[in-house]
């Protein structure tokens, strides 16, 4: 009987062992051969079979056979910051970015201290972090990558330029993953992968099942082996995905919630996916999803200055998230070229963030990273929507209330 062909409907980087384990069968390979490959591919980010030195050179062969690429990594911007940013190249030539944000940590590091108050892009961030802290002399370095799901968005937020642009198509889990993959290969040594936010381009919820199982991939223990709840979905508020994700995931994956306004007609105006899951139907969902505990609910408030700056909206905030368990990041908005929008002036962003912290919650503003190679939030997007060069330079979280 013929051998049943290797590359089968799921691409071989988005494959579970599992799945390794019944395409390898095809081929008389013997069972263990799946874990291996799994490990070279997600482990060691090997993306090249003939490098999988363990492996017999017939089976190197035929792992991708067929295969589509997972994206080729271009080009590296660095910021000042040492953020960089990414360029990948789909197999159709659609572009993507990829953010790496590096966190100092570790004795002795005065970065440390600095960065885990910012709470920046690092939603998954350290106040409920239980784990132990490795004692290593050394300084390490963590880093936080924000990968994108779609190329552009459907969603159309008026602030955001993947809104802008539109959705142009989805990515598969290979490609999600892949990401993680090629941005494992550009670690700067000392360097770790620590926190995943799904915040760069396009709505993760809106393609749901090659989000869940990227994060099946990435959190895979015999793979990059990412802890749950340092990975975050970040959405603009599909409801009935978030009971999903909820339920597939029993909570443990992280969840940042777009909100950016207090009342209907204003989140309508701002965010179109408010006429269809209106804040009541979301605040519901939000309650309903299986929080485990001492973990909160990220709340993201681009602050778009004369929209939903004014500090009576901060009061109607505060009223909507009573009695959900939340932390709130404050985003003045990254101005985007295709849009007359901004961000307020830095002490409307301070009075608004006041209301918050006096009512009781951790409200941080975000610090900005990479500003100069435009990888801030909002900017991700290579389709005819260039970024304006920023104006506003202020950053750090004053007035930092207290976490827990
Ligand atoms: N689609 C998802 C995830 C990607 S956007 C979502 O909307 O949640 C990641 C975050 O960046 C969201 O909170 C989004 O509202 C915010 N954002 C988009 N454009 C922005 C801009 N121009 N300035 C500041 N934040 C922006
Ligand atoms: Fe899409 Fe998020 Fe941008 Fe809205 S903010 S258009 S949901 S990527």
């Amino acid at each position: 009987m013929a051998k049943a062909p290797l590359s089968d409907a799921i691409h071989p980087v988005a494959r579970t062992p599992d799945e390794w384990s019944a395409a390898l069968a095809g081929l008389g390979e013997r069972p263990f051969r799946a874990l291996e490959v799994f490990r070279w591919i997600h482990r060691r980010a090997e993306l090249d079979p003939e490098r999988m030195t363990t492996l017999p050179k017939s089976l190197r062969a035929a792992l991708f056979e067929g295969a589509t690429s997972v994206g080729q990594l271009e080009t590296s911007h660095r910021a000042a910051d040492d953020t960089r940013k990414l360029l990948v190249t789909l197999r159709d030539g659609a572009p993507i970015e990829t953010v790496l944000i590096p966190r100092v940590s570790g004795p002795g590091s005065a970065a440390a201290t600095a960065s885990e108050e910012d709470a920046d892009a690092s939603a998954a961030d350290d106040e409920d972090d239980d784990e132990p802290e490795a004692t290593t002399a050394a300084a390490r370095v963590r880093v936080t990558q924000c990968i994108s799901t779609q190329v552009g968005c459907a969603m159309g937020c008026v602030f955001c330029a993947s809104g802008v642009a539109g959705l142009k198509r989805h990515l598969g889990p290979e490609e999600i993953v892949g990401q993680v993959l090629l941005a494992k290969q550009a670690l700067d040594p000392g360097e770790e992968l620590r926190n995943v936010v799904y915040m760069g381009m396009g709505e993760p919820l809106h393609n749901y099942e090659a989000t869940r199982r990227s994060l099946e991939l990435l959190t895979h223990p015999e793979g990059i082996g990412l802890s749950k709840r340092r990975v975050t979905v970040s959405t603009s508020g599909l409801v009935p995905e978030i009971a999903r994700l909820g339920a597939d995931f029993e909570g443990q994956i992280g969840l940042a919630i777009s909100l950016h306004a207090a009342d209907d007609e204003q989140r309508s105006a701002l965010m179109p996916i408010n006429r269809k899951y209106p804040l009541a139907e979301l605040v519901r969902g939000l309650a309903a999803y299986p929080l485990p505990r001492r973990r909160r609910i990220t709340i993201e408030y681009t602050l778009v200055a004369g929209h939903n700056d004014a500090p009576s909206e901060a009061k109607k905030l505060v009223r909507l998230l009573s009695g959900l368990r939340v932390k709130i990041n404050l985003i003045p908005m990254n101005p985007i070229s295709a849009s007359s929008l901004g961000p307020p002036a830095w002490e409307r962003v301070l009075s608004f963030q006041e209301v918050l912290t006096s009512s009781g919650y951790s409200c941080f503003v975000r610090r900005r990273r990479g500003d100069d190679v435009s990888a801030a939030c909002g900017q991700l997007a290579l389709l005819g929507a260039k970024p304006k060069v920023r104006t506003f330079t202020r950053s750090s979280s004053p007035g930092k209330a207290e976490r827990g």
